[in-house]
């Protein structure tokens, strides 16, 4: 039965995903922002700052999925508003989460890709509709979840009728206490064996630390990894969610002079 599922590999043929002039897949992508859009004035800001180091795509949370309901839920529509306008100043594409079904179709104006998150990536309803919508999505794995029902729920997607989902290794809970998650590093090439989707990796979720990160990042690059969401904020401190694992400008700027050193290296291996 499972092998006539859609989201398994097949005579090595793996799916390209085009968002504005990048192609997930055959480019390595490069997904950086902050964790939440906070203000015009920080979005902009930050969107210069990661698209001087290197960045080809931005992120925001407009809509947040926080563990406490006193905690800063995000700024919604004005919030989608600034990602747009950030996009018009730097011409980087946008992806940001989508945490309900009622606000897929209209979030489609705003964003070039949507992301589902952790806590929603069983949600059924909302993946059956990301599938009736034309923008790829982002399809992070759950946090309890194995890797087989990471791919079913991308199943769901593509059986619905849209073929464009990027996956996203973001850690998973394990009995370690120190990182936020545990980075599942074998699930790159593991996923890599299996489906034909492109799997990019999210290091800071998975650490919750921002000096974990650029080793988790050039690990998660040698290992396969099709490209890297990253938090970036011109002052992770003032960071109104997500500040410790949230890299500054310059840190950011480092480590991607570091990933392009790293590929030109692997290349060198081929
Ligand atoms: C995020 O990308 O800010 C986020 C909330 O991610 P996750 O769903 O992986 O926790
Ligand atoms: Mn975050």
């Amino acid at each position: 039965m499972n092998d006539t599922k859609l989201v398994y590999l097949k005579n090595n043929e793996r799916t390209i995903i085009q968002v504005g002039n990048v192609k997930f897949g055959n480019d390595f992508v490069v997904i950086a922002g902050p964790c939440s859009v906070e203000s015009e004035k920080q979005m902009i800001k930050i969107a210069h700052a990661v698209k001087a180091a290197g960045a080809n795509m931005l992120r925001g949370g407009a809509f947040k999925p926080r563990s406490s309901p006193y905690s800063f839920q995000g700024l919604g529509l004005k919030g989608l508003k600034i990602l747009e306008k950030a996009r018009e100043e730097t011409s980087l594409p946008i992806v940001s989460e989508v945490l309900d079904t009622r606000d897929v179709a209209w979030m489609r104006e705003y964003v070039d890709v949507l992301q589902i998150g952790t806590r929603n990536m069983q949600n059924f309803s909302l993946l059956k509709e990301v599938a009736k919508s034309d923008k790829p999505v982002l399809l992070k794995r759950g946090m309890y979840s194995t890797l087989s029902e990471w791919l079913n729920c991308a199943e769901y997607i593509l059986s619905g009728g849209n073929p464009n989902v990027i996956l996203c290794e973001r850690g998973i809970r394990t009995f370690e206490t120190y990182t936020r998650n545990t980075l599942d590093l074998s699930a790159i090439p593991a996923i890599k064996e299996l489906t034909h989707l492109p799997i990019i990796v999210d290091p800071a979720h998975a650490t919750g630390k921002a000096s974990l990160i650029p080793s988790m990042s050039l690990a998660a690059v040698a290992s396969g990894a099709d490209g890297l969401l990253l938090e970036v904020h011109t002052n992770p401190k003032e960071a109104l969610s997500d500040k410790e694992q949230t890299l500054t400008p310059k840190q950011f700027s480092e480590l991607t002079k570091k990933i392009r050193d790293l590929k030109i290296f692997m290349e060198g291996l081929n």
